[in-house]
C-alpha cells in the first residue's frame, strides 16, 4: 500500500565495503513517523553507550519523512542524525535543498552510514547502483570545487551532493555537511563524523516518485496549504528578507546578542537589518524543493574589504554570530565569514561563538597574545576574525584550540575562561537570550542536542501570537503567558511547540511554516498525514502528540545513558546570574528552576533527576529501550 515512504533502509558499511538494504519496518510508520523518529530508534539501537562519537562504532543516519518529495509545501528537508562529536550527546542537524526527494526517489527512506574507510571514499547512489568511490584526489577541496568535480564527473548537474570540507576532514568539532554547497546541516557537528569515517561526499540520484495513499485528496490539500503559505502576510515577509526580520525584532525586545551575550541591544543592529541588507546586498531570491516562500537569498559584496564576495546567506542566525555578537556592524563581513563556513564546513554560530569566547576572553585579560599566536583580539575587528575563523577550519595555531568548541577550549585555558564560554551542554548558544524570553531560557536548558532555538522555540509569548495563546491554554492565563519575564506557563509552551515540532521534524518540513509564522500546526497534520501515508491513528491530534512525547523522551533516554540528568539542564551563569544591563530587559535574569520543575512534571520525568519514569517509559512504548542501556 502506497504510504508516503519508500519501504527502504539502505545501509553502507564502510569497514566491509558493502551496501545492504531492510525493508523499512511496517509498525515505525505509526510509532516514529519518519526523520528524526526514525534516526532515534537506530542510534539508540544501533550505536552503543559511551563510544567516541568519532570512533568506527558511531553510525551517521540520513533520514526523510512521509512527504520528503512530495507536493506538500516545503517538504524537501532532510535530517542528519549521529553522537555529536561536540556534546558527546544527541546529535541532529536538519538541511533543506533537494536531497531528501533525491534519496526517495532513489528509493530509500534512510541512509544509515556505518563503519570506517581506511582511505578517503565518496558514496554514490543512483537508484540500485550503489557504489563506494576513491575520493583520495577529492580530499583537501572545499565545498564548493567537490561539488563540482562530482557533478562533472557524473556528467550530472541535477545529482545531489553532500560534502563536508576541509574542516570536516580535520575533525573540526563543530563541521558541517553542505548540500550542493549552499545549505547547511550546520550544528553539533555532523562533518566531523563523516570526516572520521573518511567519506568526502554522499552524490545521489533518483529516478522514482513518491506514492502517497490517496493522491487525489492529498493533492487537493497540497493545493490549498501552498495558497495558506502564499497568502500569510509574515510569510510573505519572510520570502523577501528571509530571517533577517528578526534582527528589528530582537534589537526591539532587547534580544539581539552583543558581544558574545552580555547584552541583547546592539548599537548598529540597523545595518543588520533586512530593510538595509536587501537593497544593498542581494542579487537573487532562492528557495528549496516545494517552496513558495522562497527565504534564501544570494548576496554580493561590492565594495571595502570583501568586496566580490558572492555568496547565498547568512540568515539571522550567521548575522548574530558574526554581526552583533562580534560588534560588527557590517553584513560583509558575516557574508564573508559564511562563505568561508560553507566552503570549509563550518557551523556558523558555533564558529562565531568560539570567536566570541576568544574576544571577551583576551579583552578581559584571561588570555593574552601568547595564547593566541601574536592575535590582538578586540571587538568589531572585522579583518581579523576574518583571520581567526580560517585559522579555525585550517586548525591552524590558536585556531586549533577553538577548533574543539568554546567548551573544551575554555577547559583547556583555565584561568575563569569558563565565564565566556556560552554553551549548553558543550553547545554554543545560538541567537536568543532568556534573560528577556523566558521560555527559550527553558528550551535552552532542556533541548536535547544542547542550547537548541529549533526544537521548542516559542515565539508566542512575544512576537504576537495572543490568539493562538489564547486558544491553546485559555484567555484567562494569557496575561502570564505572554509575559516574556515571568517564569509561569512556560513550561506549557515548551512542551505544546516541542510536541508540534517534533512531528514537523518527522515529516519533515521546514521550520518556516510550523513555528515563525505558525501556517501549519498539530491539526493540520492530523488531516493530511492519513491521507499521505494510509494510517488512520495519524489522523488523531491525541496520537501525535503521543509520538512526539516518545520521540522527545526517547532522546532524553539517549542523553541519560551518556550521564545526562538534571544537573545538566542549566544555563550558561550569564543568563542565570547577570542581569541584562540594557535594554528593554534591563535587569532581567532566569530563574530556571521552577521551570524545570513544570516542564519535567509535563514530560513525565521524575523532578529531581529530570530522567523519564518507569510509568513515562511503559506509557510511551519504551521499555525496548531498557536492552540498550
Ligand atoms: S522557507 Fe526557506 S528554508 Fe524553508 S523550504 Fe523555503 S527556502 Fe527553504
Amino acid at each position: 500500500m502506497a504510504s508516503g515512504h519508500m519501504g527502504m533502509i539502505l545501509r553502507v558499511n564502510l569497514t566491509e565495503g558493502e551496501f545492504t538494504t531492510d525493508p523499512l519496518p511496517k509498525r515505525w510508520k505509526k510509532e516514529f513517523i519518519g526523520g528524526d523518529g526514525f534516526g532515534a530508534k537506530i542510534l539508540f539501537e544501533e550505536v552503543p553507550a559511551r563510544i567516541d562519537p568519532l570512533s568506527e562504532k558511531n553510525k551517521l543516519i540520513i533520514a526523510t519523512g512521509p512527504i520528503t518529495g512530495t507536493l506538500w509545501p516545503m517538504s524537501g528537508r532532510t535530517v542528519f542524525i549521529s553522537k555529536s562529536p561536540l556534546t558527546g550527546i544527541w546529535g541532529e542537524s536538519h538541511v533543506g535543498g533537494f536531497l531528501g526527494p533525491e534519496l526517495k526517489y532513489a528509493g530509500y527512506d534512510v541512509l544509515v552510514i556505518e563503519g570506517m574507510s581506511e582511505k578517503p571514499v565518496y558514496i554514490s547512489i543512483d537508484d540500485s547502483d550503489l557504489q563506494i568511490k576513491d575520493a583520495r584526489q577529492l580530499w583537501g577541496l572545499t565545498t564548493d570545487r567537490l561539488t563540482s568535480a562530482i557533478k562533472k564527473a557524473h556528467n550530472d548537474p541535477d545529482i545531489q551532493v553532500a560534502a563536508i570540507g576541509p574542516a570536516g576532514e580535520r575533525l573540526v568539532r563543530y563541521a558541517s555537511v553542505l548540500v550542493n554547497h549552499a545549505r547547511a546541516a550546520g550544528r553539533t557537528g555532523m562533518g566531523a563524523v563523516l570526516g572520521s569515517k573518511k567519506v568526502k561526499a554522499i552524490a545521489i540520484r533518483g529516478h522514482g516518485a513518491v506514492e502517497v495513499h490517496d493522491h487525489a485528496a492529498f493533492v487537493d490539500l497540497a493545493k490549498e496549504a501552498h495558497t495558506r503559505v502564499r497568502s500569510n502576510p509574515q510569510a510573505r515577509e519572510m520570502g523577501k528578507y528571509g530571517t533577517w526580520i528578526l534582527t528589528a525584532v530582537k534589537q526591539e525586545i532587547g534580544e539581539l546578542p552583543t558581544y558574545n551575550h552580555q547584552t541583547g541591544v546592539f548599537d548598529g543592529w540597523e545595518k543588520l537589518s533586512g530593510d538595509y541588507i536587501r537593497p544593498k546586498y542581494t542579487v537573487r531570491d532562492r528557495a528549496c524543493f516545494g517552496c513558495s516562500l522562497g527565504c534564501k537569498k544570494l548576496n554580493y559584496v561590492r565594495e571595502g574589504p570583501f568586496a566580490g564576495t558572492l555568496e547565498e546567506g547568512p540568515e539571522y542566525e550567521g548575522l548574530m554570530a558574526f554581526g552583533s555578537s562580534l560588534g560588527v556592524d557590517d553584513y560583509a563581513t558575516a557574508l564573508r565569514a559564511n562563505q568561508i563556513c560553507n566552503r570549509y564546513g563550518l557551523d556558523i554560530i558555533s564558529a562565531g561563538a568560539s570567536i566570541g569566547f576568544a574576544i571577551e576572553s583576551f579583552v578581559k585579560g584571561a588570555i593574552t597574545a601568547k595564547d593566541t599566536g601574536g592575535l590582538t583580539l578586540q571587538w568589531g575587528d572585522r579583518e581579523q576574525i576574518i583571520k581567526l575563523l580560517q585559522m579555525i577550519a585550517d586548525r591552524d595555531g590558536f585556531g586549533d584550540l577553538l577548533a574543539e568548541g568554546s567548551k573544551r577550549a575554555a577547559e583547556t585555558i583555565g584561568r575563569g575562561t569558563n565565564k565566556y564560554a556560552i554553551h549548553v551542554k558543550g553547545m554554543e548558544v545560538s541567537g536568543q537570550d532568556g534573560r528577556t524570553h523566558r521560555s527559550i531560557a527553558l528550551g535552552h536548558a532542556t533541548g536535547a542536542r544542547g542550547a537548541d532555538h529549533l526544537r521548542s522555540l516559542v515565539v508566542v509569548d512575544q512576537l504576537g501570537y495572543k490568539d493562538v495563546a489564547a486558544r491553546r491554554w485559555g484567555a484567562d492565563k494569557l496575561p502570564e503567558i505572554i509575559d516574556p519575564y515571568n517564569e509561569k506557563y512556560k513550561a506549557n509552551a515548551v512542551f505544546e511547540s516541542e510536541n508540534a515540532y517534533c512531528i514537523r521534524d518527522t515529516l519533515i518540513v521546514c521550520w518556516y511554516s510550523v513555528s515563525w509564522p505558525p501556517i501549519f500546526w498539530m491539526e493540520d497534520f492530523a488531516k493530511m498525514l492519513p491521507l499521505a501515508t494510509g494510517e488512520t491513528y495519524l489522523g488523531q491530534v491525541r496520537n501525535l502528540t503521543t509520538i512526539a512525547e516518545r520521540q522527545v523522551t526517547l532522546k532524553r533516554l539517549f542523553n541519560a545513558r551518556e550521564g545526562i540528568t538534571r544537573k545538566d539542564d542549566r544555563l550558561p551563569d550569564r543568563f542565570t546570574k547577570e542581569p541584562m544591563p540594557d535594554g528593554p530587559g534591563k535587569g532581567q535574569i532566569v530563574n530556571l528552576d521552577p521551570m524545570l520543575d513544570d516542564y519535567y512534571t509535563l514530560r513525565g520525568w521524575d523532578v529531581e533527576t529530570g530522567l523519564p519514569t518507569d510509568e513515562t517509559i511503559r506509557r510511551l512504548s519504551l521499555e525496548w529501550t531498557r536492552a540498550h542501556s
